[in-house]
C-alpha cells in the first residue's frame, strides 16, 4: 500500500480532468498534481473521438441557445480553439468544416432568418444561405433524388459559415492537454492509470484521503472529481448531491457508406429536449464518411462499451418518488414521449435503420436505408442530471462545490467544448482555497480573445 500526498488530485482523465490538470500546471503555483484514471489510457469513455459528435459548440448554429448563453459559450469554445492553435494542432486534431443550422418549412425558415439577424452581431462571420446557395454548398440537402433533378418542395434556408474551426478529436486533445501540462512545469505532475477511485474521505486536518480499488491510498489538499456519471456516484458516497440523480442517455450514430455531406448540418432544435438536434457531418475518424445522429436512449449503466456499472447506475439514479414524478412529467408531454419511444426503436435491429432514415431525410431527402449502417462502437453516454428538489432535468453541466476543498463535475453534452471554461472556474476556486498564485495575464493572453 502506498501513500502519496499532492496539493491537488484530479479523479478522471477525460477532457474535463486533463483540461484542469493543464491549467493548474501551466498557470498556477500549485506544488504537486496528480491525476487518477480508472482505465489504461486517457479518454476511453465519452471524450474519445468516436464517442461524441466532435463539434465545437460555440453557440452560432445551436438553435436552442439564447443570445445570452451564446455569449458565454463563445468565450469557452474559443478557448478550445486557442489551445489547439497555440500548439499548432490545427489540421491535426482540430479541423475547419462548413457548418450550418438548417430550417425546413415555413415556420423554421422564419425562425432561422430571425435568428440570423439576432446573432450576426455576436458572430459576424455568419451568412444566410438560400436554396440556390445551398445547391452549391451542400447539394444533397436540396434535392429529393440522388440524380439531383428535383428540388425538395418545402422552403429551406440555412445560417452558417465556412470560415471557422468546427471539429475536434477530443480524445487526442485530452492527450495534448496532459502532455503539455507535464511539459509546462517542473513540479510533480503524476498520472496513474488503472487506478479506480472507490471512496474519498474528508480528514480532520481538512485534507482528503482517496482510496482506490487496488488498495492504494492518496491524500490531497484539494480534490476535483471529473469522472463523468461516476462523479455523482462518488459524491453520493460522501453524502453530497443527494438531491440529484443521474440518468445515463446513450447516443448512437449511423454512418454512410461514402462521403455525403461537405460539412456539419444541424437541424432546428426542439427546446423541450436537452440534447443537440439530430445532425449529419463528416467524421474525422472514419475516412471522411458522414455520420448521422446522435440518438438518445436511456441505458441502465454508466459506461458504454465497458462491462458492468449496472449497480452504479441504480445507486446514482437515486430512485424515489421525485424521480417517478420527473419521468411522469416528461412522459406527459407528447413530443417527449414520441422522442423517447422513437429513440428506443432506433436501437432495435431490423426496424431501426428504416425509422432512423425517416428522421434523417429531413436533412438529406434522398437518403435511403441502403446508404447507412449502424455505427458499431461509436457513441457514448451523456450523464443527464435530474434535480429531485425541483423535480426536473438539469439542463447543461452540473457541478457540486462543497466549498471545503472538493468539487464534483458531471458534464453531458456539450461538456467537451466547455472543458477549458469549466476548468477555469475550478482552477480559480482552487487558487482561492489554497492561496496559490495565478498568472492571470498569461492565462487570458493564451486562452481568450
Ligand atoms: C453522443 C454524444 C455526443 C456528444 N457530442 C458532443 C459534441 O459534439 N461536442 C461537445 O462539446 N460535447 C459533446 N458530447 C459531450 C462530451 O463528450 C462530454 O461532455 C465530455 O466528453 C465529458 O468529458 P469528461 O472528461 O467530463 O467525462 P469522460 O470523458 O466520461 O471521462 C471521465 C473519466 O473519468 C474516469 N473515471 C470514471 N470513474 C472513475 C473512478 N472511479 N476513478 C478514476 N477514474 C474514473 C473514466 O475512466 C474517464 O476517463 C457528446 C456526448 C455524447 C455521449
Amino acid at each position: 500500500m502506498k501513500k502519496n500526498h499532492y496539493d491537488v488530485l484530479i479523479v478522471g482523465g477525460g477532457i474535463s480532468g486533463t483540461a484542469l490538470f493543464y491549467e493548474l500546471a501551466k498557470y498556477t503555483s500549485v506544488s504537486s498534481l496528480c491525476l487518477l484514471e480508472k482505465y489504461e489510457a486517457l479518454a476511453t469513455l465519452n471524450s474519445k473521438g468516436t464517442s461524441n459528435s466532435q463539434t465545437i459548440h460555440i453557440g452560432d448554429i445551436e438553435t436552442n441557445y439564447t443570445l445570452e448563453k451564446a455569449k458565454v459559450t463563445k468565450r469557452t469554445a474559443k478557448m478550445v480553439e486557442k489551445f489547439c492553435l497555440q500548439y499548432d494542432l490545427q489540421d491535426k486534431i482540430m479541423f475547419s468544416h462548413q457548418k450550418m443550422a438548417l430550417g425546413v418549412g415555413e415556420k423554421e425558415v422564419h425562425f432561422i432568418e430571425n435568428r440570423y439577424h439576432e446573432f450576426k452581431e455576436l458572430f459576424p462571420y455568419l451568412e444566410l444561405w438560400d436554396v440556390e446557395k445551398l445547391k452549391e454548398l451542400e447539394p444533397k440537402i436540396v434535392y429529393l433524388d440522388k440524380a439531383q433533378t428535383k428540388v425538395r418542395p418545402e422552403p429551406i434556408v440555412a445560417m452558417g459559415t465556412n470560415t471557422q474551426y468546427t471539429t475536434v478529436d477530443y480524445g487526442a486533445m485530452s492527450e495534448a492537454l496532459s502532455t503539455h501540462a507535464q511539459k509546462a512545469s517542473d513540479i510533480p505532475t503524476d498520472i496513474f492509470y488503472n487506478t479506480q477511485v472507490v471512496d474519498i474521505f474528508e480528514k480532520e486536518d481538512k485534507t482528503f484521503e482517496v482510496h482506490c480499488k487496488d488498495g492504494s491510498i492518496y491524500t490531497a489538499n484539494f480534490v476535483v472529481v471529473n469522472a463523468g456519471a461516476h462523479s455523482l456516484f462518488l459524491a453520493h458516497r460522501m453524502g453530497y448531491g443527494k438531491h440529484m440523480g443521474c440518468l445515463p442517455m446513450a447516443g448512437s450514430f449511423y454512418m454512410t457508406n461514402e462521403h455525403f455531406l461537405n460539412g456539419k448540418v444541424y437541424m432546428v432544435q426542439n427546446n423541450k429536449l436537452p440534447f443537440a438536434a439530430l445532425h449529419g457531418d463528416p467524421d474525422i475518424l472514419a475516412e471522411g464518411k458522414t455520420r448521422f445522429g446522435p440518438t438518445a436512449l436511456m441505458l441502465p449503466k454508466l459506461e458504454r462499451f465497458k462491462p458492468g456499472t449496472y449497480w452504479d447506475f441504480f445507486k446514482t439514479l437515486n430512485f424515489d418518488f421525485h424521480i417517478v414524478k420527473i419521468f411522469w412529467d416528461l412522459l406527459k408531454d407528447s413530443d417527449i414521449r414520441n422522442y423517447v419511444f422513437k429513440n428506443f426503436l432506433f436501437e432495435v435491429p431490423l426496424i431501426n435503420k428504416g425509422l432512423f432514415v425517416q428522421d434523417a431525410k429531413k436533412i438529406v431527402p434522398s437518403l435511403s436505408v441502403d446508404d447507412i449502417t449502424y455505427a458499431k462502437g461509436f457513441g457514448g453516454v451523456r450523464p443527464q442530471v435530474l434535480d429531485k428538489e425541483k423535480e426536473k432535468l438539469m439542463l447543461g453541466e452540473a457541478s457540486i462545490n462543497s466549498g471545503n476543498g472538493i468539487i464534483f463535475n458531471m458534464t453531458p453534452s456539450p461538456g467537451a467544448t466547455s472543458c477549458l471554461g469549466n476548468a477555469e472556474r475550478d482552477m480559480r476556486e482552487i487558487v482561492a482555497h489554497l492561496g496559490l498564485d495565478f498568472d492571470e495575464e498569461a492565462f487570458l493572453a493564451d486562452l481568450t480573445e
